[in-house]
């Protein structure tokens, strides 16, 4: 978003952000992020629990510094469905459609790298475990494209990623072009208290620093709220935007009566399916033992390239579980597994899948704790309470499933090792409770500060209502999914929000 703002030579952009440049090396390396993302530095935590029925605790993970969550994710650059960007631009209008997304995403691939065949033919050819998996796909009637990217439908191919020459790129790098022009400015370690408003208009935001003094920066024009989804919400609250009782509560006097900020909170609740395969197939025998390990950092470090100049998973699938033509799970696919829940190596040869619904329909909430901006909020996260959530889960969890019992990869599989026979086949019951407690979510949180309907927080351009002068251009405007990914949607949806607002619109 700032970066588009500052495509005008005679604006002024001041960013601030609460996290600070990076300095950790391992954010370069792709598959570093199973460290960085508990770099306290970069990375914070959101404890998030159940919304409504007892359930799971899950932690939530958001990135913090220049770069936001791009500094720690998967660099997955999925761009999504575009019946999916249709569905939405029922909810934002027509200026918010699949073709607005589609010309936002070309621009930002002009600067942000996005490696993705055949723009890198160069990248390794897939091991034996990935062609299994991707034939395996074709017999359950999924096909082969050379760039998912490209493609609408039911679809299989190498995952985009913001990786170019074998590091990560960030969004930070989307600064650069502002940076070297002069009037894009940003500044580290302010973490934004409230906006500052006179009458009904913002006019700047009031900071703290770590040494808890305090700054104001008044904006000559625009005030625009990319806080993410998780902070959006609390930052209107402490301003005064939100549900009059709540705020009150919080001992916040009501600015603007907005009771919509903080609620309609949606995720997407993956599950994974992992399977034990032939000894010395996959990737745990290269990055699970200390002497692979080694190898596979040597590798990295002569010629960036190797199982650590990749994403976490290799292939994206979409799949409409319907047998039609509109995509409604994301499967991504991989040939390591890890141990338990956590991200180390098994010590056994394992692919992995992660299924998961793109549009989940259960929502949750996210509201400020307090009225300290360095606390962090409270999170109430869906839990598949929807029936149409449960049996999509299910729906999720048997494609998985479809697909390693494909006869393409019997000479890979051994046998299903997670969910395995605690959940029987045809038992859909079973299957979505397995989704909802071992599941979770996959930080791809939307809908806190929702545009569309009568009584939205922001209107179609993204203006907070009942306040001049103030957008929100993150996440959070998103009702629904468009994507099994977040990443590039976040960055086309700043892009978007930048360019209308550097012209006036
Ligand atoms: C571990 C992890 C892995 C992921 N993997 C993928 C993936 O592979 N592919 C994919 O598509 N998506 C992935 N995602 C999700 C995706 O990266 C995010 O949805 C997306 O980057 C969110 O962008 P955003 O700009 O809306 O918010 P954020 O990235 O959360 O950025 C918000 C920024 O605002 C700053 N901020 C917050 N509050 C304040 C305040 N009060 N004052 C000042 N600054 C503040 C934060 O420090 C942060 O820098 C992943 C996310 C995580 C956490």
């Amino acid at each position: 978003m700032a970066a588009a703002l500052a495509e005008d030579p005679s604006l002024r952009v001041l960013v601030v952000e609460a996290g600070p440049w990076n300095r950790n090396p391992l954010v370069a390396v792709p598959k570093g992020f199973v460290r960085t993302m508990f770099d306290p530095r970069i990375s914070l935590e959101y404890p998030a629990l159940p919304a409504r029925e007892p359930g799971p605790v899950d932690v939530w993970r958001r990135g913090r510094g220049v770069g936001g969550s791009t500094l720690i994710n998967g660099t997955m650059y999925l761009r999504g469905e575009s019946h999916l960007y249709d569905g939405l631009a029922d909810h934002l209008g027509a200026d918010w459609s699949w073709p607005a997304f589609g010309r936002a995403f070309d621009h930002l691939e002009a600067v942000l790298p996005v490696s993705a065949p055949p723009s890198e033919p160069s990248s390794e050819p897939p091991s034996e475990v990935l062609r299994a998996l991707i034939a395996g796909l074709g017999e359950t009637g999924v096909p082969l494209v050379p760039d998912v990217r490209a493609a609408v439908g039911p679809r299989v191919g190498r995952t985009p990623a913001t990786i170019r020459g074998g590091m990560r790129r960030s969004a930070a790098t989307l600064l650069r072009p502002g940076l070297r022009a002069g009037n894009l400015r940003v500044l580290t370690g302010q973490t934004t208290v409230r906006v500052l408003t006179a009458g009904d208009r913002a006019v700047g935001v009031e900071t703290v620093l770590a040494d808890g003094s305090r700054i104001r920066h008044h904006a000559r024009r625009q005030v625009v709220l990319t806080a993410g989804t998780l902070e959006t919400p609390s930052l209107l609250e402490r301003s005064g935007i939100g549900d009059p009782d709540r705020l009150r509560h919080l001992g916040i006097d009501p600015v603007v009566s907005a009771p919509r900020v903080g609620e309609g909170l949606r995720e997407q609740r993956g599950a994974t399916v992992k399977a034990r395969i032939r000894f010395g197939l996959g990737l745990n025998g290269r990055l699970g033992t200390t002497r692979g390990l080694l190898g596979a950092a040597a590798q990295y470090l002569v010629t960036r390239s190797g199982p650590l100049a990749s994403g976490p998973y290799p292939l994206a699938a979409s799949v409409d579980s319907t047998g039609g033509n509109r995509p409604d799970l994301q499967l991504l696919l991989t040939d390591i597994s890890t141990d338990g829940t956590g991200l180390e190596p098994a010590d056994h040869a394992g692919l992995m899948i992660q299924a998961y619904a793109l549009s989940p329909y259960s929502t949750g909430s996210v509201h400020a704790a307090n009225t300290d901006p360095c606390r962090p909020p409270h999170v109430r996260a869906p839990l598949l309470e929807d029936p149409r959530d449960r049996d999509a889960a299910a729906r999720a969890l048997k494609t998985a499933r479809a697909a390693l019992a494909a006869p393409a990869l019997s000479g890979v599989v051994i046998d299903e090792e997670l969910p395995g026979v605690s959940v029987a086949g045809g038992d859909d019951e079973a299957a979505a409770a397995f989704v909802r407690t071992s599941g979770g979510g996959i930080y791809h949180a939307v809908g806190t500060c929702a545009a569309g309907g009568p009584d939205a927080v922001v209107d179609e351009q993204l203006r907070v209502r009942g306040i001049d002068g103030l957008h929100v251009a993150d996440l959070s405007v998103l009702p629904t999914h468009p994507s099994g990914g977040t990443a590039a949607v976040a960055m086309a949806l700043g892009h978007l929000a930048g360019s209308r607002i550097r012209e006036g619109r």
